[in-house]
């Protein structure tokens, strides 16, 4: 069970994860019996050695998925010389060649998947069908970022130019890119940002967020075996301070994260207060999704889509539906018919095909939505509330209505849906009162109006827009996804302006 100790040495028989590793990866790129590290198939797992800690599974609280030391913060100055010691040869790679490592790096992720499935039920709690999802997302992003470095970085850009100059425009990596992933998709936000920033040419630094360590070893470790520089991307396993360090070190040549709007503002202030190189960040953020359905809506395809957008992974993708805003004149059939839909949901052991919804990531979030649910019991009206398997941390699909959309000010990252009425006459309210929340992530949109649809869309500033379907599931080159506002920087992950924020511009002038 202990993945870390049981394959300290992998299939080759070297060693990986210790502080050895680092000191060689630092000392040019050499192993200690003096061959290029590089060549060799290790994972380099920068952690500590000192206090490794089982991972429990969600599943029971019980079960030890692995263990994990984390990194200390005097160690982050080593990972991030020796990522910055690999940047030259992995940004003078050509493109071609990192486009058809990630292409492996996709295959291997397919021949892995029922691994991978098993470990993303054990270790995030994620049902089947969400982590089947996971892993063909996570393909995805291999594939859809492989053929994107071919399309950016494999020629220059020839700009038209005065007589007889040659302009060309071309990419290339800034240095040590610091990913900060979350524990809602560990393998395919994880991966999104990691392969992102190799395709464009730079070393990376990836901090999985700590409630799911094992499976983003994992992840590197088959980056590995497709062919990345070990010391090309590196594991920082850790909690916030190891973040911290990571972020403000001065190494560190670009920032993705995704998780938090408050985390975000802590990574930027941290950013601005460097000296040295403007170092930017890519964030993607929480939302407040709502969704507006009139009185032309189709109630079965409404029920569908709002069970699917609020309860699907247990409410814990930042693209569900937290508000739903129900035309009055409909209200009350469609809520019957939506409470009847949440009341045939399974909430249990993800790894029983009939479940529906799997426990929530730990005891504090599972605590936390808790104390919602009581709250809300005190000033609004419960119109539903599931059952949960008494052990582990599974949380009860909640349908809320509110006297005031107001009431709801922040994310609330579970499975606890929010209905708020509205009068016919009333959308420009509700328009308002989305816009208030100065997120903008994802917005439903249930109407066979064309008017009302293009009115909505036009006045909110909002990401990913979704008319008359669910609004979870973003599809890789398909929906590029990400929010404004609150929600986020951009640029929109699995989209065709994505890795050019990852890479730098250079322009060559030359008098021919
Ligand atoms: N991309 C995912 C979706 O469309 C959500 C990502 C997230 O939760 O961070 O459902």
């Amino acid at each position: 069970a202990d993945l870390y100790g049981a394959s300290r040495r992998n299939s080759a028989g070297v060693e990986f994860g210790h502080a050895a590793t680092l000191s060689a990866l630092l000392d040019g790129l050499r192993a200690e019996d003096g061959t290029a590290l590089a060549a060799k198939p290790i994972v380099a797992v920068a952690i500590d050695e000192a206090k490794p800690a089982p991972v429990l599974s969600p599943v029971d609280g019980r079960t030890v998925v692995g263990s994990v030391s984390f990194l200390s913060v005097e160690a982050v100055d080593a990972v991030l010389r020796a990522g910055q010691a690999a940047f030259r040869s992995w940004s003078a790679t050509p493109a071609e060649d990192r486009a058809r490592i990630l292409e492996k790096m996709a295959d291997l992720l397919e021949a892995n998947r029922d691994r991978l499935m098993s470990l993303l039920s054990r270790e995030a709690g994620k049902t089947l069908p969400d982590g089947l999802s996971e892993v063909r997302e996570a393909t995805d992003f291999c594939r859809y970022y492989a053929a994107e470095a071919r399309r950016h970085f494999a020629e220059p850009i020839r700009m038209p130019g005065p007589t007889g100059e040659r302009n060309e425009l071309s990419y290339r990596g800034r240095g040590v890119f610091v990913a900060i992933s979350p524990w809602n998709f560990p393998l395919a936000i994880f991966l999104g940002q990691v392969t992102a920033a190799l395709a464009a040419g730079n070393t990376v630094v990836a901090k999985p967020a700590e409630q799911t360590p094992i499976i983003a070893f994992e992840a590197i470790r088959l980056l590995h075996e497709a062919g990345v520089p070990v010391a090309a991307c590196q594991l920082a396993t850790g909690d916030g301070r190891v973040g911290a360090a990571l972020v403000s070190h001065p190494l560190t040549a670009g920032v993705a994260f995704t998780g938090s709007t408050e985390t975000a503002w802590s990574i930027n202030r941290a950013l601005a207060a460097k000296k040295g190189p403007i170092v930017p960040l890519i964030a993607e953020t929480g939302g407040l999704n709502a969704m507006i359905v009139d009185a032309t809506a189709l109630p079965e395809q409404v029920t569908d889509d709002v069970v699917a957008s609020a309860y699907r992974s247990a409410g814990q993708r930042c693209s569900a539906l937290r508000i739903l805003y129900l035309q009055e004149d409909v209200a009350d059939r469609m809520l019957e018919m939506i409470e009847g839909a949440a009341a045939e949901l399974t909430v249990g052991d993800p790894r029983q095909p009939s479940t529906d919804l799997g426990p929530v990531i730990d005891a504090e979030a599972k605590a936390n939505l808790d104390r919602h649910v009581a709250a809300m019991k005190k000033s609004e009206t419960i119109r539903f509330e599931g059952r949960v398997p008494n052990a582990g941390t599974y949380v009860a699909p909640v349908i809320v209505e509110l006297k005031d959309a107001k009431t709801l000010d922040r994310e609330v990252f579970g499975p606890i849906l929010h209905v708020a009425r509205w009068k016919a006459k009333e959308l420009d309210k509700v328009i308002e009162q989305v816009s208030a929340t100065g997120y903008g992530l994802t917005l439903g949109i249930h109407s066979r109006i064309d008017e009302t649809v293009e009115a909505i869309v036009e006045k909110l500033a909002v990401g990913n827009v979704y008319v008359n379907r669910n609004v979870i599931g973003a599809v890789v080159g398909t929906q590029p996804f990400g929010g404004s506002g609150l929600s986020g920087t951009g640029p929109k992950a699995g989209g065709p302006n994505y890795l050019l924020r990852f890479a730098e511009e250079q322009v060559v002038s030359v008098n021919t």
